[in-house]
Formats: C-alpha cells, structure tokens, sequence
C-alpha cells in the first residue's frame, strides 16, 4: 500500500538519489555567486501554477546548491566548520522525512529518550551529576541565551528580589553570543575581567576584578562565562579558578564550549577542562566538533528543576503535556516547538560507538598539534597564540588586510581551500578551525606553502 502517488514517488527518489551521492562524495567547496549571478541563472521560483519538482531540483542541484559553501570540505578552516557523519546525515533526512515533534515526552517519548542518552554521554563527561539533564536546541546562541536566563531566575529566586541593574562576568574572548545575550536580549550588564596572555579568564582575574567593583555593581551579579574552547584562539579558561570564585559568590557557573567541549571525549587533553563538573550549565555545539549536521547545540544543567522554574510555558493547552516524571525538553530552554535536532547526533553515536569519538577527537587534535609545529617551523608566518585545541591562530610576517583578502579568494576561486582572516590584539591575522577528522597535515602544508 503506497501513501503516495506515482509523481511523488518520483521525486523523493530524485532527492535520496541526489542525497545518495552528495554523501558519496568529496563535495567540491563551491562559491557563492553574487544576487545579479542568481537572479540570471534562477529567476522567480516562487509563481502561482508551480514549478513542478523537476525544474525545482534541477535549480537546487545545478545552481542553488553549488552556490552554498561545503562547510565539511576538509579544506575549509573558517570560522567553525562541520563534518557531520555520514550516518548522522542520513538520519537528520529521516527526522525530517518522519516528522517527529520533540517538544514534549507525550508526543515524542521515543525522540526524547534517544536524545537523552545522547545528553548523558556528554553530561558523565563533563563529570556532571545523574540528575543533570537538559535538550539539544538550535546553536550555542540559543544555548547560552537559555542558560544565562535559567541562571537569572534562580537568583531571583535564592535573593527574593532585583538589585538595581544584574550584571554577568565575561572576558574579551568570550563568544559574541554571550554579549548579544545579555546586553540585547536580557539588558545585563556586562563586566569584562581581563584574560591572561592567551585570553584566558583565571579566577585571580576575575576575583581582583570583582573586588575593584563598586558595592552595588557587584551585589548585582548572577553568573559568570566561562569558555572551554574559545573561538577565536581555541583556548580553554581556567573553570577549577573560576568555579571557586563562583562558588564563594554564589553566582551561577555557565560553561560555553560550543566548540571547544567536544575536546572533553580526548584523554589527551581532557585534563584543560577541569573544573568543568562544577558547572551549572554547560553547552557543546555537536553541529561544531561532534560530526553532526546543522542544527545542534546540547545543553544541559546540573539542576533541570531551576531550569524548568525559567522555561516551563503554562497554558490551558499545554496541561495535558505537564505530566509529573516526564521529561519535556520545551521546559529547558527558550522554544516550544522543536525539531529532535539531538537525533542525528544519537545515531551515529549508537552507530559508532563513544570510542570512534574519542578517537575521531584525538585525530584533529593530532592533526591541529602538527600544524603548529608547521607553523613554527616556517620563516614566513608566527603562531600568535599557543593552542590548547584545533584552532591555530597565526600571522603572515609583513601581510596587510589586502594581502590575507586577496589570498583567501585565490585559494577559494582555485577551490583549494577556504580560510579567512581574523583580528587579534589589533592586528590582522588568520586562523585554521580544524574539526575534520578527514583534514591532513598536508593540507594545512598545502595552505601555509600558499601563503609564501
Ligand atoms: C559557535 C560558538 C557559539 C555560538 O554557537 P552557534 O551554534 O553558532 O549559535 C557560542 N560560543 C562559542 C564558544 C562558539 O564557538
């Protein structure tokens, strides 16, 4: 019996064949082709009698798709890539295929007990207790925005009332997220402890920096941020410091490692993150270094019962999904409707296994610590910052911002690679973000030789 007509059938099998061999293959790196470029080659797809699926996927395949960059390119160390596995891919075409809500246990208990199991891989990590729980949401913005109002609410709550302005301690390293967050979204005040030489925030930094506070600045701070995995510099904090001043303050602990926290599964360098299992709340990105497709961020707190105070949404309609003992994933976080956007992510765990994560860790990290010493090694360009993890940050001696510009589009016009500049300290520099495990010493060889 099929659900579907003839014509139907036709075009999925179009679109798992045209999946089918994207996943088969080194996609190229692509470019994006300028608004004029688009409306030449694609025009108005949006008319009133259709276009019919042919002509649709034909325009994706042949235009729209080649037009979006290969985040998962092995060459491409911009920003913070992906490399989603190919059986976490697969899976995110049978959620969407398969429709789930995972918004509540009552209509997705089987989406939400997978996605939970995911989450407690990542909590016994991090060394967080077994009540500790929480939901995969969009990205880290959303992550750290539900975080940081969970953790606000609490303090309301312990303190019985407002100061006069709340504030949050962060560094200049921390993600722009965390400020947009607060200043935009929830008008926090922000107190910016200086990092240490690496942009590090180390609890001496941040206790002097306290201590300096006028009285009533200081009464009103709830949290403090601290970053496991930078993104500009790959630099994890000093979280044992930082939670010890936390703790002494009874301020909330929010661990942001929407990059860095995948480092956590890699005995080489898990010892970076200690102090971590004394987070309230703590985010990874599995979109960033965990092999999952867009979008995913797994965030999860120490107390889910303080988190569900600031989230749970109340309403007539939603009664019937209140129930004691279920666990809801739309009560940990700003949303309500959701995607099991964690589900992919558990599959190719399930698939795999945790110790194919680790090792799949280790891997970039080994990859990303040969880099360095090719960096150190080259006449023509300085490492700027010692990594902890995958991201390198370094300068071409005697490059302008023209020079890195006109470089990076060289290597993406030829499709060899696509690195960006960045700044730091002032100055103009650039940065490989390696989470691949499939990139090579010899590409990033191939990129540095590049650059003579
Ligand atoms: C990427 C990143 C974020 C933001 O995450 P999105 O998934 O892009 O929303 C926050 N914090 C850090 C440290 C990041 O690297």
């Amino acid at each position: 019996m099929h659900r579907y007509s003839p014509a139907d059938e036709r075009t999925i099998r179009a679109i798992a064949d045209y999946c089918l061999d994207r996943l088969a293959m080194e996609a190229p790196l692509d470019r994006p082709l300028t608004p004029a470029e688009l409306d030449a080659q694609v025009g108005q797809t949006v008319v009133a009698a259709g276009m019919g699926p042919d002509e649709a996927l034909r325009l994706w395949a042949d235009v729209l798709g080649p037009a979006c960059l290969s985040v998962d390119h092995r060459r491409y160390l911009s920003f913070i890539p992906n490399a989603p596995t190919k059986a976490a891919a697969a899976f995110d075409m049978l959620v969407g295929a398969s429709n789930v809500y995972g918004g509540s246990w009552l209509e997705g208990a089987g989406a939400v007990y997978a996605e939970n199991q995911a989450l407690r891989w990542l909590a016994d990590l991090a060394g967080l207790p077994a009540e500790a729980g929480g939901v995969f949401v969009q990205g880290g913005t959303i992550g750290n925005l539900s975080a940081l109002v969970a953790a606000r609410e609490s303090a309301l709550h312990k303190r019985g009332g407002r100061p006069r302005r709340w504030a949050v301690c962060v560094t200049g390293e921390t993600h722009s997220s965390v400020k947009h967050a607060l200043h935009v979204v929830m008008d926090v005040d922000v107190v910016e402890v200086p990092g240490d030489a690496r942009g590090r925030l180390l609890g001496s930094a941040l206790l002097a920096t306290v201590a300096g506070l006028p009285d009533e600045v200081r009464d009103g701070i709830f949290a403090v941020v601290a970053t496991a995995g930078s993104t500009n510099l790959g630099v994890v904090d000093d979280i044992a410091g930082v939670a010890a001043v936390a703790d002494q303050h009874g301020w909330w602990l929010h661990v942001d490692g929407a990059y860095g926290g995948a480092g956590l599964a890699a005995p080489s360098a898990r010892h970076l993150f200690a102090g971590v299992e004394r987070a309230d709340s703590f985010i990874v990105d599995p979109h960033k270094w965990l092999f999952a497709p867009f979008d995913s961020c797994a965030l999860i707190y120490r107390d889910p019962v303080q988190a569900r105070a600031a989230h749970t949404q109340h309403a007539g309609y939603l009664d019937p999904v209140t129930v004691e003992g279920e666990w809801n994933p739309s009560d940990f976080a700003i949303q309500l409707t959701r995607r099991a956007r964690g589900l992919p992510f558990w599959f190719s765990l399930a698939v795999h296994g945790t110790d194919a994560y680790r090792d799949a860790v280790e891997q970039t990290l080994a990859v990303a610590r040969t880099g360095a010493d090719l960096i150190r090694d080259a006449d023509h360009v300085r490492l700027l910052v010692e990594p902890d993890l995958t991201v390198l940050l370094f300068e071409r001696i005697g490059w302008d911002v023209e020079e890195y510009a006109r470089w990076g589009s060289r290597l993406l016009a030829e499709q060899v690679a696509f690195v960006t500049p960045t700044r730091h300290g002032g100055r103009v520099c650039t940065r490989f973000a390696i989470v691949n495990p499939l990139t090579t010493a010899d590409d990033l060889a191939l990129i540095i030789d590049s650059m003579h």
